[in-house]
């Protein structure tokens, strides 16, 4: 269990009431300009500039078709959570797949909305069942993965890590393998497409396994197997109540072992006594969402931010938060995106990324989360740079490809933003 300090008893009892008051004083703080405490702590770190340092002067108005263009990063998306709706119709008319709310376009992209909207986690991941439902064979999975891939180029993402869980895919009899193969190589045909549309991307995968499945052991040997071939973490996805991370400690002791990378879903629909675990327990080298981490944090009325011994030890060692402010309204996790704790967590510089968890159900892309975010906390480039550059360090790819994807494209792109 989360083990309570000394240093944590001012924040005990926003842990205890939820999300505690920080959110609500948030936006005030924001609007009445007070300043937040140096005791914090910020400052003097390389890969964080503070907001309101602005690196040069805009030309370039902050729009929604210029965030198109600048490269992105993206870590947290899932791959039966990004398709077309156009791809399901005619994918459960070549399975035979019943049972679709609607085979008329556009209205079937409204309900996945409108269901993903309810407000629980446990009804959001319902809609899961189509998407899953017409993904059974090798085709169907390379079609959804190529198209992933050139969706996310148009937005402008240079880099993506798509994830997925295998054990999804066998209703047909699919091998884990197999499925692998098959995602892989549409991931291949989309990376190939995009390119000659003149759209530069590169593609990792993540393998998830269900929380609620015994599986993970089995689904992180899956990974370590194919990490020469395109895949670069895993994760534990699925209903977070109930499920801690602990109870897969198997599968991350081997991934450690392995000198694999993982990320775990903490965080979202529960709150700090899973993100201890996946961070001190379990040893996840990011957080999925983490966004209840502001939990642990306290402000006062004069606007000094106090961090518990968790929000410190997440922030000092730089561990990347996956956050996906649209996705946390439509499961009750934040209110509203200007009182999304993403606000509080970027000006405390705790290493926050954009995502968007699930384009099909909350009707997102990374550019439009990155507009809502600006609109909201009135970020400028360097900041959409900042949080651009936080993603792309915290890339489960080797350092060099890393340093290559800042160098020849990241840092050009906002410069000419900038210019
Ligand atoms: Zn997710």
């Amino acid at each position: 269990m989360y083990p309570l300090t000394p240093d944590r008893d001012h924040s005990v009892g926003s842990m205890l009431t939820g999300r505690g008051r920080s959110s609500s004083l948030w936006s005030e703080i924001l609007s009445t300009g007070l300043i937040i405490s140096p005791s914090m702590g910020i400052g003097g770190v390389a890969d964080h500039t503070r907001r309101g340092d602005k690196l040069a002067p805009m030309s370039t108005p902050v729009t929604l078709e210029a965030i198109r263009r600048a490269p992105k990063v993206l870590l947290h998306d899932h791959l039966d959570g990004g398709l077309r709706p156009r791809t399901v119709i005619e994918l459960a008319e070549e399975l035979g797949y019943a049972g679709l709310p609607s085979t008329e376009e556009d209205a079937l992209g409204v309900w996945f909305r409108e269901a993903a909207d309810s407000g629980s986690l446990e009804r959001y991941l319902e809609t899961f069942a189509h998407t899953v439902g017409v993904m059974q064979t090798k085709e169907a999975l390379a079609r959804v993965a190529a198209e992933c891939v050139v969706d996310l180029a148009a937005d402008g993402i240079v880099y993506a890590e798509v994830r997925y869980a295998p054990e999804q895919f066998q209703q047909r009899g699919l091998s884990l393998d197999d499925v692998v193969h098959a995602v892989t190589e549409g991931f291949e045909r989309g990376t190939a497409e995009a390119a000659s549309a003149g759209r530069r991307i590169r593609v990792g995968t993540l393998l998830c396994a269900m929380r609620q499945n015994a599986r993970s052991l089995e689904i992180a040997e899956l990974a370590v197997r194919h990490r020469d071939a395109g895949v670069v973490g895993f994760d534990i996805a699925g209903p977070e109540a109930g499920f801690p991370p602990s109870r897969n400690l198997d599968a991350f002791e081997y991934l450690r072992q392995s000198n694999a990378h993982f990320t775990i879903h903490a965080g979202e629909a529960f709150g700090l006594p899973s993100i201890w675990e996946a961070v001190q327990h379990c040893g996840a080298e990011r957080l999925g969402h983490g966004v209840r981490i502001a939990d642990d944090i306290t402000v006062s009325d004069d606007g000094t931010a106090t961090l518990g011994r968790l929000a410190a030890y997440v922030r000092d060692r730089r561990i990347p938060l996956e956050m996906c402010p649209s996705s946390n309204l439509q499961t009750g996790a934040a209110e509203s995106i200007e009182s999304h704790p993403f606000g509080l967590l970027a000006e405390l510089n705790f290493r926050v990324t954009v995502n968007t968890d699930n384009r099909l159900m909350s009707h997102c892309s990374v550019s439009g989360e990155f507009e809502k975010l600006a609109a909201a906390f009135d970020y400028g480039w360097d900041d959409l740079r900042r949080f651009t550059l936080n993603a792309m360090k915290s890339a489960f790819i080797g350092y060099d490809e890393r340093l290559a994807l800042i160098d020849d494209l990241i840092k050009p792109g906002y410069a000419a933003l900038l210019d």
